[in-house]
């Protein structure tokens, strides 16, 4: 037999689970004994099962127990704490530097808006042109906001960001430089700390955003001497429908760094309830108003797994399940006409693989109705969404399988 017919057997899917040291791992999660493919993590992640635990005990116990005495009890530094977690477990990033809090959209306006007050004069902010659509949205209205000009770097829609596209944008009239580590529409892993490099030698403030990276690139923030970077949590942190984003500051800006939605639970003593606004100290000063503590619940169990099994060991996986699902497309997509839209170099890719073919928005829509689950993007793409521990060898070849067939049929 053949290797490019080998891979596509089930006894090769399921001796690669059997050798899989994190196949264990994927039991932990709401929904692991279905035969569901679910191949959109990076969009919402699976809840795990000690979720309904800590969730059903939050009620009974601590808002039905301690009620208001509750926020001294935690809650209201717990943005700081499940920032500091956040910050050590997936962002490389010492204490005192993350906070949780707002939706992504809200907490990027802020973090661009500080970025750019704290580089006065200069009148330029760089994005790229296939950045997540909000990105790119609150960028234009701030410049629109403030009489600024946004300067767009053009990418391929199966790449991204370059060294050289942004050496060849920024220089003195750049403020910030907001990009998005992992590509959401290709997969596409930027060199981040070069990048970093080149932002700041034009003098420029750079922000990462990591929605679709952390949880299964590792990201060493401190090290690579990043300025400020943002985050979900709902997507390869498993934080649930709609829980808050995160946003990191290095300790060297926090001071001289202020943020717009100026809010009591920003204040250096909120309690004091004074006449005017003083923000606070450190990462404090970065949040507006009362933290969604709900919001923060399940996040902390995904957390505590990924703690357990090591940033590197989820990207080690999370790289052999892309490649088996780039190989899998090779020997059983490509004669269909389907296009890889997601680079081939595992170096430079992320944890998800887009394939593209004219017929994939009907292709979506049949594979939903069987229960098998990718997600759809213009320009005719199926987004492979590969969570390192809740998805297993066997769920990539069900699902491949899967989309041949629609294709067959489509
Ligand atoms: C998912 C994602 C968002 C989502 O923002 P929300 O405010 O949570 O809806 C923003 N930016 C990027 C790059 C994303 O991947």
């Amino acid at each position: 037999m053949s290797m490019q017919s080998e891979i596509t057997t089930s006894s090769y899917a399921e001796a690669q689970d059997a050798a899989d040291p994190l196949a264990p791992l994927r039991d932990e999660f709401v929904g692991a004994e279905s035969d569901l493919v679910y191949f959109d993590g990076n969009s919402l992640g699976r809840p795990l099962r000690v979720t309904g635990d800590r969730l059903r005990d939050f009620v009974a116990q601590a808002w039905g127990g301690r009620l208001i005495r509750g926020w001294d009890e935690g809650w209201y530094d717990l943005p700081l704490t499940v920032g500091d977690e956040i910050g050590r477990i997936c962002l490389g990033a010492a204490p005192g530097q993350t906070t949780v809090g707002d939706s992504t959209t809200v907490l990027l306006y802020k973090m661009v808006r500080a970025a750019v007050q704290a580089r006065p004069g200069r009148g330029e902010i760089v994005i790229d042109s296939d950045n997540f659509p909000t990105d790119r949205y609150i960028v234009q209205g701030i410049a629109d906001e403030l009489g600024l000009t946004v300067r767009w770097i053009e990418v391929e829609r199966h790449g991204g960001v370059s060294i050289a596209d942004v050496e060849a944008v920024v220089g003195p009239q750049t403020a910030v430089v907001l990009l998005s580590q992992v590509a959401y529409r290709s997969g596409y892993l930027a060199d981040t700390p070069a990048i970093t490099e080149v932002v700041q030698d034009a003098g420029a403030v750079v922000i990462w955003d990591v929605c679709h990276s952390v949880g299964s690139v590792p990201i060493q923030l401190d090290e690579w001497g990043v300025d400020i970077a943002i985050g979900c949590t709902y997507k390869y942190l498993n934080g649930g429908p709609g829980a808050p984003a995160f946003a990191y500051v290095a300790e060297r800006h926090q001071a001289a760094m202020s943020q717009p939605i100026q809010g009591w639970m920003g204040h250096a003593d909120p309690f004091l309830m004074g006449p005017s606004y003083e923000p606070s100290g450190g990462m404090r000063r970065f949040l507006s108003g009362t933290p969604a503590v709900i919001g923060m619940l399940a996040m902390q169990d995904m957390l505590e797994l990924i703690d357990r099994a090591g940033m590197e060991a989820v990207r080690a996986k999370s790289i052999a399940l892309t490649a088996y699902s780039v190989d899998l497309a090779d020997a059983m997509l490509a004669e269909h006409g389907v296009v890889l839209a997601t680079p081939r170099d595992p170096e430079q890719r992320g944890g998800h693989v887009t394939l593209n073919h004219p017929k994939m928005r009907e292709v979506v829509a049949s594979l939903w109705l069987r229960d098998v689950i990718p997600d759809y993007r213009d320009p005719g793409g199926l987004r492979v969404g590969l969570s390192p521990l809740s998805t297993s060898y066997a769920e990539v070849l069900a699902g491949m399988t899967a989309i041949r067939d629609a294709l067959s049929s489509a």
